[in-house]
């Protein structure tokens, strides 16, 4: 049920739905998802659907993560990295897990504390190490680290959140669900200088982004 055979027929379906981009369905063939979920929900790892991870929260869908990470992306050089990365909504790191090898350094900020340690023990014996995870409400996102070349938020929220359009870098991306919850739209907002430029990616469904944060 997590042999190579279910993992190739995931990276199929992906490439039907789309994705081109080889070293994230590479990617996507290496990283365990099984390990991301709950031993009783593991035989369906591999199925491209979102997943429950407790505390109301999920998993994301393969195709979402993928489509995310190749937008987030797009036109780098083949061993090229984006410097910094900032991820809003960290959840269980799998899209972390995904991001890792294209990113120099990853900043993800989850609000539920009790999701933080699990993510820094699974990621690090995937030896996925060049992040920095930190408990806090992302939508006022990491001033300190500021600027990132990308920005990628995994929870919903009505409208985008100018202070992670500030905290973008010029020719840096935001990739963002907006919406409510019941229609959202995935969008990818690039910044050059002053002005930010939107694409409409697809429709989405995320968990709403929350304000504060939780233990
Ligand atoms: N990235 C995950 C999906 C996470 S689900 C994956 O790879 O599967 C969305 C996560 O966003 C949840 O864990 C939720 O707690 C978190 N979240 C919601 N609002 C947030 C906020 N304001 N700041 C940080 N995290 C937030």
């Amino acid at each position: 049920m997590t042999s190579a055979r279910t993992r190739d027929r995931l990276i199929d379906r992906l490439r039907v739905d789309g994705i081109k981009n080889e070293a994230v369905l590479e990617r996507i063939r290496n990283v365990p998802r099984h390990l991301f979920v709950d031993e009783a929900l593991a035989s369906r790892a591999y199925e491209d659907t979102a997943l429950p991870i407790g505390f109301g929260q999920t998993i994301s869908q393969p195709y979402i993560v993928a489509l995310m990470t190749e937008s987030l992306i797009e036109g780098l050089g083949a061993s090229k990295k984006l410097v910094k990365v900032l991820e809003v909504g960290t959840g269980c790191g799998y899209q972390t897990a995904i991001l890792a090898p294209f990113v120099q350094h990853i900043y993800s900020i989850e609000r539920i504390k009790t999701l933080i340690p699990r993510v820094r023990k699974r990621l690090s014996q995937l030896k996925v190490h060049n992040l920095t995870l930190r408990h806090a409400d992302g939508l006022r996102g990491w001033i300190s680290q500021a600027p990132f070349q990308g920005i990628i938020v995994a929870a919903s929220p009505p409208e985008v959140p100018q202070d992670l359009l500030h905290q973008l870098d010029e020719g840096g991306r935001l990739v963002i669900p907006i919406g409510t919850r019941s229609s959202q739209q995935l969008q990818r907002i690039t910044r050059r200088g002053n002005t930010f430029e939107t694409e409409e990616l697809d429709l989405v469904s995320f968990v709403p982004l929350l304000e504060g944060t939780e233990v």
